[in-house]
């Protein structure tokens, strides 16, 4: 976006006219020397030399009349014309063979008040002009030379005064043309800039609109508050379940920007302590609060963007700047375009984000379903073959479970459940993969595990299950459990693919269940202490 100048460009017309008032100079010239052979009345010496005087002085533009109208405007010919006709040539008839010193005087009076003033206005001025120059002559015709030479010095008076207000007149025009001219130059230009930055908004935060990413969304936030709207840094907040803290979800400034995996908590009342009128921060109604003073990390003002969604705040914007008025009242406009645009885009990735969850995470457990498992199992067995690494699985499946069902009913089942899952959680790594695999059956990827270490890890899966207490039912009966669990050990020549995996620990669940439950069950010929296929290892 440039900034434009308005400039007065000369119409190319103009020269035309220009060059016709220089050729109408000169044929006025040529009657002025001539006139007596062929003019009339009419083309009097004083007509021509007034409009050799305008025409050459238009042409050589050394008198600023082209600002009055349009170069050569017929209305300024008619006026002088007829000024010229009624007036000069009325002198002349009444004042037959003069010697008025002053005809030059008059003349150039004349063609001022043609070229500043409307017809009338010419009339009564050329008519008081030619009345002072009929009574100058007089006192040569026999008053007192005294009387004569005051009456001429008024004249001349009179002369100067009107001269000096026209060039007063022309100035403080001029003036004010320029003037007008600046601040409208002015105007234009910040116009112009404010609806660049307009569309630049509005361009980003459609951008926003159609991200489904939470991330992403959050980064674009935090780019537009701190790239166009002035902000030194940006937090964004997402308001938390119990509507009494918000998380800190993203913040940054300029240079850096990070977005949290792990909760930034902040208690709301807390980050809205100094704010004038927090209450309409968290409103449906507000738009946007501005805060100004000392703030933390030398910002000096702070405005605040409530995210609201269908009439339901969901989180918050916070700008801060280092200026004392950084957010002034005019960006409100812009926090109206970001506000619902962002919270828009923030619920949708919300939505999208726990519809993602629920597609991969088991409801009742909250650990991942079988549907994720698979595709991860998948994953981490092409690593496995690819970087030539361990890879084991263990399948724990409670036993006896149906009895808990059938004494306890099925609501204490489900809260057993859950507790078991997270007894597991506890048992392994971060980086361990641990799904439901369905009903009372759990399954575990160990990454870069070799057998004897997930060997170690089921153990302890055992052992704490069996001595952990479970309080289930509405009454938090204390239950006791014991699992079996079966491993699977990935071999790149026999048991290479995810199936074979599976069966591979399925068959060792099924072994011991067969042979008396809550133990270990493992087949691998890797592994020294391990048994064959016919005599398979177990604990319990
Ligand atoms: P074992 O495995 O030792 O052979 O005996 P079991 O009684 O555990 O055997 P089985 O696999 O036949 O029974 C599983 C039971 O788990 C059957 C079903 O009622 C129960 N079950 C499966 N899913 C759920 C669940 O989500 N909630 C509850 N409460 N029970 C479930
Ligand atoms: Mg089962
Ligand atoms: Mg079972």
């Amino acid at each position: 976006m440039g900034n434009k100048q308005i400039q007065i460009t000369k119409d190319p017309l103009d020269n035309l006219i220009l060059l016709s008032d220089f050729l109408l100079a000169a044929l006025a010239a040529l009657i002025y020397f001539w006139g007596d052979d062929i003019g009339g009345y009419c083309f009097s010496p004083p007509l021509c030399s007034a409009i050799i005087l305008v025409n050459l002085s238009r042409t050589i533009s050394i008198l600023p009349f082209h600002f009055k109208g349009k170069v050569g405007s017929n209305a300024i010919l008619v006026n002088f014309a007829a000024s010229n006709i009624i007036f000069i040539n009325f002198l002349e008839f009444v004042i037959p063979n003069h010697q008025i010193y002053f005809e030059p005087f008059y003349f150039l009076l004349i063609v001022f008040t043609t070229y500043r003033w409307k017809p009338k206005k010419v009339l009564y001025n050329t008519l008081l002009i030619s009345f002072a120059l009929f009574l100058s002559y007089l006192p040569s015709k026999g008053f007192h030379s005294l009387i004569s030479f005051t009456i001429q010095f008024l004249f001349i008076w009179l002369f100067y005064l009107f001269i000096k207000s026209m060039l007063e007149r022309f100035r403080s025009s001029q003036a004010k043309l320029m003037e007008s001219m600046d601040s409208l130059n002015k105007r234009t230009w910040e116009l112009e800039m404010a609806q660049a930055e307009t569309e630049m908004i509005y361009n980003t935060v459609a951008d926003i609109a159609g991200t489904l990413n939470f991330k992403e969304v959050v980064e674009k936030i935090i780019r537009i508050a701190t790239h166009l709207l002035g902000a030194k840094t940006c937090k964004v907040c997402r308001l938390l379940p119990d509507g009494l803290y918000v998380n800190i979800v993203g913040e940054g400034n300029r240079k850096t920007l990070e977005v949290y995996d792990k909760v930034k908590k902040i208690s709301l009342t807390e980050l809205l302590r100094d704010f004038e009128g927090n209450e309409m921060v968290t409103s449906t109604m507000a738009i946007s609060t501005l805060r100004k003073g000392i703030i933390l990390n030398g910002n000096r003002s702070q405005a605040i963007i409530p995210l609201i969604v269908r009439e339901k705040f969901i989180g918050l914007i916070i700008l801060e700047s280092v200026e004392a008025s950084g957010f002034p009242a005019e960006e409100k406009r812009e926090f109206t375009i970001l506000g619902p645009a962002a919270s828009m885009a923030m619920d949708n990735a919300i939505l999208l984000q726990k519809a993602e969850e629920m597609a991969t995470v088991d409801e009742l457990t909250g650990m991942y379903n079988f549907r994720y498992f698979r595709e991860k199992l998948q994953s981490e067995v092409q690593r496995a073959i690819r970087y030539d690494l361990e890879l084991t699985i263990l399948i724990i499946d409670i036993d006896f479970f149906k009895k808990v069902n059938d004494t306890y009913g099925h609501q204490a089942g489900n809260m057993l459940l859950q507790q078991l899952s997270g007894l597991l959680r506890r048992c392994v790594r971060d980086v361990d993969i641990l799904s439901r695999y369905g009903g009372e059956e759990f399954v575990i990827i160990l990454p870069q595990t070799e057998l004897e270490a997930a060997e170690v890890v089921a153990e302890r899966i055992r052992s704490e299950v069996e001595n952990a207490v479970f309080e289930c039912g509405p009454e938090a009966m204390e239950l006791k459990i014991t699992v079996s669990i079966g491993l699977g050990c990935f071999s790149k020549e026999i048991i290479k693919t995810p199936e074979a995996l599976i069966e591979e620990a399925d068959t060792n669940l099924y072994t011991a269940k067969r042979t008396g439950r809550n133990k270990i069950v493992y087949n691998c010929a890797d592994f020294n202490a391990c048994a064959t296929e016919e005599s398979p290892v177990n604990y319990g």
